[in-house]
């Protein structure tokens, strides 16, 4: 019997089944994401998807898609903010070495939204 954690997550996406680390399929450029278990934006083109509460949880029920709104610099480090299409939830996530600078500069300086 193959071992994996069963997750409450029961989701749209009936025919996968969750773990903390996961490729996935961007839902905007369609590329695939290699999951590290912390992110989940997709490092190309900044978007993600509303199914954590922090990162990981997998502990929301929206999955609506979170498209980069701005993007600025904190203690040296790069952040992009997302707001989610669907419900509105707006999160500020921190950007990891091989999100894509290009696509980073791209939203940086636009105003905050909220
Ligand atoms: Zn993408
Ligand atoms: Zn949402």
């Amino acid at each position: 019997m193959p071992k994996y954690e069963d997750a409450t997550d029961s989701g749209a996406g009936a025919a996968r089944f969750t773990r903390r680390v996961e490729d996935f399929t961007c839902g905007h450029c369609e590329r695939t994401v290699r999951g590290n278990g912390y992110t989940n934006h997709c490092p190309h083109c900044l978007w993600s998807r509303h199914v954590d509460v922090n990162p990981g949880d997998r502990a929301a029920t929206c999955g609506g898609l979170m498209p980069p709104v701005a993007a600025g610099i904190s203690k040296d480090a790069y952040f992009v903010v997302q707001r989610c299409e669907k419900c509105g939830h707006q999160r500020r996530n921190k950007t990891a070495p091989r999100d894509s600078r290009e696509t980073i500069l791209t939203y940086f300086g636009r105003p905050i939204p909220g």
